[in-house]
């Protein structure tokens, strides 16, 4: 990645200008990072981030400037029957991703060689973003905005896979494969509603033990021990809820191997294209009932999901604190992917 003075555009109709507060550093921007999830360039990456809002178009009625808002990277466009329905994740509208807003155009000039850039979905890197009014959620102003940003993917993603996806209730046993930024957050959430046991499976150790910190009651490490094994030590019946957070079919396997009759395997992580799971579906799914399926962005609704999130990190409730385990200026991003990449527990931040 490199520094470049972009010019951003004036805010279309139904759009809105956020000076940016800060920035998380997230898996999926890694994959574009890296080339493993290639991604038109040149491209300003980002999909995490919370600001203030900087000016509005002339036809949005729901913010103003001076507004606190974490944007939402789905960039949902609020009319088509799935956003309707409370299902942005869904949404009808143009791919996000190479452009902004619907009419299919870029709000970023590279100024040296006049050329547009392309979007990486809201584009949070910028320390100024263009995006639909719908994207930017207004928050409460005593949130501080630098724990606010991470809610715009990690927390809310993780966290709304065992609320939203798995439906998880007091009492139901949970297993998340992988710690990093969107796991932690899924081991949050089972402790909110209640589950238990809460099992944290990472090879990292590390990141196992934030996962305790944050209310998982028991760890597996796939490096030490058996993990389906072990796992079934915990729960001899099986899983009610398995959360996959990493891109590993591998793991993916394993998740769906220790869950229980009528169990549920959530899938977050994103394995490289071309990677196949091995499922014998007579055993696993078809006699025991056990289900898949994935969930986007926690299948959460943000409108509803930012504020929510946010009085329960105001009651203590969810612990934002220990998530942040490094902060960047823009200049030191590379610096903060290296750090990602080389697995990282908990999450990086850049601070405008
Ligand atoms: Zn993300
Ligand atoms: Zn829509």
């Amino acid at each position: 990645m490199q520094m470049r003075k972009v010019e951003v555009a004036d805010p279309a109709p139904h759009e809105v200008r956020v000076k940016m507060t800060a920035s998380g550093v997230c898996h999926s921007c890694l994959h574009a990072y890296d080339g493993s999830h290639p991604a038109p360039l040149p491209i300003i990456l980002g999909d995490e981030g919370a600001g203030v809002i900087e000016s509005v178009g002339s036809a949005v009625t729901t913010l103003l400037p001076g507004d606190h808002v974490i944007i939402s990277w789905l960039l949902n466009c609020g009319t088509c029957p799935q956003c309707l329905r409370g299902k942005p994740a869904y949404c009808q509208g143009p791919s996000p991703f190479g452009a902004v807003g619907f009419d299919g155009t870029s709000r970023f000039t590279d100024v040296e060689t006049g050329k547009s850039i392309h979007h990486y979905a809201p584009s949070t890197y910028s320390p100024y973003i263009v995006v639909p009014a719908t994207s930017a959620i207004k928050i409460r102003k005593d949130m501080p905005l630098d724990k606010a940003a991470l809610l715009g993917c990690s927390v809310t993603t993780g966290f709304g896979a065992v609320t939203n996806a798995a439906q998880a209730r007091p009492g139901d046993s949970v297993a998340v494969f992988g710690c990093g930024g969107v796991g932690l957050n899924s081991i949050q959430g089972a402790r909110v509603v209640g589950a238990n046991p809460i099992i944290a499976v990472d090879t990292s150790d590390a990141a196992l033990e934030m996962a305790v910190k944050l209310g998982a009651t028991h760890t597996v490490n796939p490096k030490k021990v058996d993990v389906e094994k072990e796992i079934f030590k915990i729960v001899p019946f099986g899983v009610n809820h398995t959360i996959g957070a990493v891109g590993s079919v591998q793991a993916f396997d394993s998740a769906l191997n220790v869950l229980a009759p009528g169990g549920n395997f959530i899938i977050l992580g994103a394995p490289s294209h071309g990677d196949r799971m091995t499922i014998d579906t007579t055993a696993r799914i078809l006699t025991g009932e056990r289900g898949m399926r994935g969930s986007k962005y926690g299948s959460s609704n943000p409108a509803i999901e930012f504020p929510m999130l946010i009085e329960l990190y105001l009651a203590g409730k969810l612990d934002l604190d220990s998530l942040l385990t490094g902060t960047y200026s823009l200049d030191e991003s590379n610096q903060a992917f290296e750090v990602l990449a080389k697995g990282s527990s908990g999450r990086g931040l850049i601070k405008f």
